[in-house]
């Protein structure tokens, strides 16, 4: 039996940041993934492109990943944008007014896997079990054992990063709230004739936001939302058919929209955990929390929460506490909990505020967008929220956020 401090079942972006922070307080770490290395280490795109804020990039920096990104592949949002169909009341965010930096980056998901990995495997206290499933697992009273198959590692702490259908989740037999939006995200990247000037637009349209995020070059990453049975008959039309709507539904301000590459759908659902740490045992990233991509915030919540993990660990760690306790465990959990219900109250109420077109409710909406426009103060606070710097609402950010 091969013996670890902490033990993290998933090397997607969020249980591999967790294991590299994990790794710098000189604790010795196992992750696992059913993936092979070479998979991790090269993933193939998948459509998305990542909205990080200013606080998930300030942790890249520190971790020094963020300067292995090449900069031909990380574009600012500088303005955001807020449309209501073809209301001509919107609501426009100026990064400039909040502070001295974007509102955003831009960076594919492929890439911001990528990196995080590569800088993963150079961490001489973790050792990845990459083509591993992880067969069973035993929460004992002094320590937890891991089956994975041909051998068994033992360790004080489990983290489950392994995603919104969280195995680890079902097996602590934690139950979850899991709501269907009945909504499918088609996500492409497209080129235009106009420049967006780091402007990310987000169009509400009844069947669901139409987002483009500014990538570098006259090029935008899309996340555009629809009912199942549209996007299935949307995702089937010929690239010119699929660009040609997508630009009736965006209008002209980019010019001639063409699709760049291949285009992928996801089915929306909210997935949350009704308590995301037992004895031994802690949930982190979409295991414990996904939202609704509207905002783009699920990636930035969950680096927030094992950044907080791990700063309670930290805390644990310095007084002599056994850090599988419940102690730093239920100490992450209330303050990460605040920041994920927020953030859930907020992507739910905005996509169910959009989605329904009835006259009252959009006329309604629509001089709510132009007041919160005219509100220098509301306009700030979501500024911050869009940064992920806020702590209204959300509760005290891991210093590894802050400057
Ligand atoms: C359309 C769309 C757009 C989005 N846009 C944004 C955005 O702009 N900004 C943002 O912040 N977020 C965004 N998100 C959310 C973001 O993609 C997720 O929050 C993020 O990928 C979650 O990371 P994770 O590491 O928790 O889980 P995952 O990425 O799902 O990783 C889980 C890992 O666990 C492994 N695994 C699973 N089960 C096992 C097992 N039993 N044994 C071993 N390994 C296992 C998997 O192989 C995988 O590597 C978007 C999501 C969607 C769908």
């Amino acid at each position: 039996m091969k013996t670890f401090d902490i033990t993290v079942i998933g090397a997607g972006p969020i249980g591999s940041l967790c294991a590299i922070l994990l790794a710098q307080l000189g604790l010795k770490v196992a992750i696992i993934d059913r993936a092979p290395k070479k998979v991790l280490e090269n993933p193939t795109r998948d459509g998305r492109g990542i909205a990080l804020t200013y606080g998930s990039k300030t942790v890249l920096e520190k971790l020094n990943i963020w300067q292995k990104i090449p900069i031909s592949e990380a574009e600012d949002i500088k303005e955001i944008r807020v449309s209501d169909g073809d209301s001509p009341l919107f609501l426009h965010f100026d990064g400039a007014e909040a502070g001295d930096h974007p509102l955003g980056f831009i960076v594919e998901s492929h890439l911001v896997r990528k990196f995080i990995f590569k800088h993963l495997v150079k961490q001489k206290n973790i050792t990845v079990f990459d083509n591993t499933t992880i067969a069973n697992f035993d929460v004992l009273p002094a320590h937890v054992e891991i089956d994975l198959g041909q051998e068994k590692l033992k360790s004080a702490l489990l983290v489950a990063a392994d995603g919104r259908y969280s195995f680890a989740r079902e097996k602590m037999g934690i139950e979850y709230i899991d709501h269907d939006y009945k909504q499918m995200a088609m996500v492409c990247s497209v080129t235009h004739d106009k420049p967006h000037f780091g402007v990310a637009h987000e169009r509400f349209l009844t069947p669901g936001p139409l987002a483009f995020l500014p990538m570098t070059g006259n090029k935008s990453s899309i996340v555009w939302t629809e009912s199942p049975a549209n996007a299935a008959d949307i995702m089937q039309l010929s690239n010119e058919s699929f660009s040609a709507l997508m630009q009736k539904r965006f209008g002209s301000h980019l010019g001639s929209i063409t699709l760049d590459g291949g285009r992928w759908s996801y089915p929306l659902k909210m997935v949350h955990a009704r308590t995301y740490t037992k004895q031994r045992f802690a949930l982190v990233g979409d295991s414990a929390h996904a939202v609704h991509p509207i905002a783009g915030q699920g990636l930035n919540l969950g680096l927030r929460g094992v950044c907080t993990l791990v700063e309670e660990i930290e805390k644990a760690q310095k007084i002599g506490l056994d850090i599988g306790s419940l102690t730093p465990l239920e100490a992450y959990e209330s303050r990460q909990k605040t920041a994920a219900i927020s953030m859930i109250v907020a992507t739910h109420g905005l996509n169910a505020l959009f989605a329904n077109d009835t006259l009252p409710v959009k006329v309604v909406r629509d001089l709510g967008l132009a007041a919160v426009n005219e509100m220098p103060g509301l306009k700030n606070w979501f500024m911050k929220q869009a940064m992920g710097i806020s702590t209204k609402f959300s509760g005290t950010l891991p210093k590894m956020m802050t400057k």
